[in-house]
């Protein structure tokens, strides 16, 4: 049986035939393998500018994706209006990479946020070339966003807003910039696990979503550009699909992770109406363009406790923290979240802005449910928005595994530190993406096409839960480890509350997960197939979370613990964990300042 790539599916052809054998899903052995130079796991911006460059570096690349290109779940679509680059006299590279550490409180690899920004810095040019409308004058661009924390404006405007977050126009173009490039595309299979050879990436094993059959690829270099791990928990500002999978199979493969215990949440994601939950860019937009205010159930203006000064103009975090406590002391609003409001506004102002913001659909479903945001709040809660923990990287991209890349969310390499600079993670997207592609290219052209090991085992695990005839269901496991996460990983983390997520984390694994069964047994696009091989990586992910929480006894950026409430100059360190033997170690690693010394910092802004 022969496996090609047709227009971007597997195509499976009997070698005595000819002929398409499809629609037999569900075989143990797999039956032929995909051979490319360079192989992208994941098609968001980091993964599509890592395969148009190796595809610019002269080697053939191909990239995979769980979903079809540009319509997945990938963050890149929902992105906002941030991207960190100097566009106004008096700003550089340097003032950008001092204000990313400043924010990351030290923990950052400098040298990293050097190397990736400054890669980045041919992203305007090529962005606009790609077909990005920005509000521009010859080369000036206009009215640039400044951002809390940055000192600088540095994000540049689209052309006529009209309501559009930039990820709609990243959709567009880099969609475009695929197939203009002729970079094949594999769409609909949910890679599951990497393939080594003695230290060596040579390859990838997972499900093909289309024709339910395990499938292989060999490869020269491997690039992992599968985004965060939002959907561990229980609500997201991103898309529930986001679970992890590339961490977690990096993890299983022995690569060093790094910085795991620092996710971030956005206060503000609507959690009602229900046709607008998770929705989260037009309500932190609202807040930012007109200040808004948050009254818990007992209508206090409960900012006025936690932030005395400001009161509610405050970080991103803070106002989750607090949103969160407030939620659950039991002041939460009736839909579990607290209310934003604009009633201390002109009415037209608010009714403006609202205009401004755009004719979406939000205003629609707001009208449906009877809110008016002149008077009625928006309750909105915190929700999982990004990751900052991932592989361990050098400048190039390189992870702990030989000829293994990652890129973007997967690929942390300390770019973040504790907490992320609003509106760094594009520019690192696009920065590291030239870096790996061209690394992964480069390696290419020098190694021969490696032999993939024997995947029978990986074969066997894949189609498990469809082989078994009862157990139990992957959507209930997936609602206890979100909980589990929820609860004891995402704020007032304490070691007690770490060591039960950890000890719940291993029951599931241990009990629940060799007995999961699919009831629907279609090979064909199963979303319960493809949620119980999900859930067997939100369970490795949130060992590492628990294991990074629980390690760092001090509180620093986004990871909070309670009973360690201060930062503490002695954690100036990273905790490294790697899989050895089938247990997880922990290593630690210093932090170097070759760029900007905590001395030099008068006050680091929290
Ligand atoms: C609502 C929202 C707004 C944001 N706004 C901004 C902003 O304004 N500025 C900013 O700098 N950052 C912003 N961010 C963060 C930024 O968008 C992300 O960090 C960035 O887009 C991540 O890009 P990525 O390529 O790493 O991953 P993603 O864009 O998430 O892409 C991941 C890809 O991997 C694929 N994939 C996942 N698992 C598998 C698997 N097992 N097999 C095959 N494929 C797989 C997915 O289908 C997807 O194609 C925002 C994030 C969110 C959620």
């Amino acid at each position: 049986m022969a496996l090609e790539v047709e227009k971007g599916r597997l195509r499976y052809r009997s070698e005595a035939t000819g002929e398409d054998a499809c629609g037999t899903g569900g075989r143990k052995e797999i039956m032929d393998k995909v051979s490319t130079d360079v192989l992208i796991i994941g098609s968001g911006m980091a993964g599509i500018n890592a395969a148009i460059e190796a595809k610019k570096n002269g080697v053939e690349s191909l990239l995979v994706n769980k979903g079809v290109l540009g319509k997945d779940g990938a963050a890149t679509w929902m992105a906002g209006w941030g991207f960190s680059t100097p566009l106004v006299p008096g700003d550089s590279l340097e003032v950008i990479v001092k204000d990313v550490i400043r924010c990351g409180k030290f923990l950052n690899n400098q040298d990293n946020v050097y190397a990736y920004l400054k890669e980045s810095l041919r992203s305007m040019d090529d962005l606009s070339a790609w077909g990005i409308k920005y509000k521009k004058k010859g080369n000036t661009y206009l009215e640039p966003y400044h951002m809390p924390g940055h000192s600088f404006p540095r994000h540049p405007k689209l052309d006529g807003f009209d309501g559009r977050m930039t990820g709609y126009e990243y959709k567009r173009v880099f969609a475009h910039q695929v197939r203009a490039n002729r970079v094949k595309t594999v769409e609909d299979v949910l890679v599951t696990d990497l393939l080594c050879r003695e230290g060596t990436v040579v390859g990838a094993f997972g499900l093909d979503l289309d024709r339910g059959e395990p499938v292989a690829f060999a490869a020269k270099s491997v690039i992992v550009a599968t985004g965060g791990f939002m959907g561990c928990y229980e609500f997201t500002s991103a898309n529930p699909t986001l679970t992890g999978d590339g961490h977690a199979a990096m993890y299983r493969a022995g690569v060093r992770m790094v910085d795991m215990e620092f996710v971030q949440f956005l206060p503000t994601v609507a959690v009602w109406p229900l046709g607008l939950k998770g929705v989260p860019n037009y309500c932190w937009d609202l807040y930012i363009n007109l200040h808004g205010i948050f009254y818990n159930k007992k209508g206090e203006r409960f900012m006025e406790r936690y932030n005395p000064g400001d009161k509610d103009w405050t970080t991103r975090e803070k106002l989750s923290r607090a949103i969160w406590r407030e939620i659950k002391e039991g002041r939460g609003s009736s839909h579990g979240g607290c209310y934003l409001t604009f009633r201390h506004l002109p009415r037209n102002l608010v009714k403006e802005t609202l205009d401004d913001l755009g004719n979406m659909y939000f205003k629609e479903y707001l009208n449906e449910a009877g809110i008016d945001l002149v008077y009625d709040g928006w309750e909105v809660a915190p929700g999982a928005h990004y990751v900052q923990g991932g592989a361990r990287l050098d400048t190039k991209c390189q992870t702990s595994i030989e000829g293994l890349f990652a890129v973007g969310e997967a690929g942390s390499g300390s770019k973040d530190g504790a907490d992320r600079l609003a509106g760094a993670a594009l520019p690192f997207c696009m920065g590291q993406g030239y870096i790996a592609g061209r690394e992964a290219a480069s390696r290419a052209k020098k190694t021969s096409l490696p032999e993939i090991p024997e995947t029978k085992d990986q074969a066997a695990a894949l189609l498990a839960p469809l082989k078994r005839a009862r157990g139990e269901s992957a959507i209930e496991l997936k609602k206890q480890i979100k909980k589990v996460m929820s609860n004891c990983t995402m704020y007032s983390r304490t070691a007690a509350g770490l060591d039960q997520a950890l000890q719940e984390i291993r029951q599931l694994r241990k009990d629940v997960l060799p007995r999961l069964a699919t009831k629907n047994k279609s090979v064909v696009q199963n979303r319960e197939w493809s949620d119980a091989l999900e859930a067997a990586n939100m369970l490795d992910i949130g060992e590492v979370v628990a294991i990074g929480a629980a390690t760092r006894k001090e509180s620093r950026g986004l990871h909070e613990r309670d009973d360690f409430p201060r930062e503490d100059p002695a954690w100036l360190k990273r905790a490294v964990i790697t899989l050895k033997n089938g247990a997880p170690q922990v290593e630690f690693e210093e932090v170097t300042f070759p760029l900007l010394k905590p001395s030099e910092v008068a006050s680091v802004r929290s």
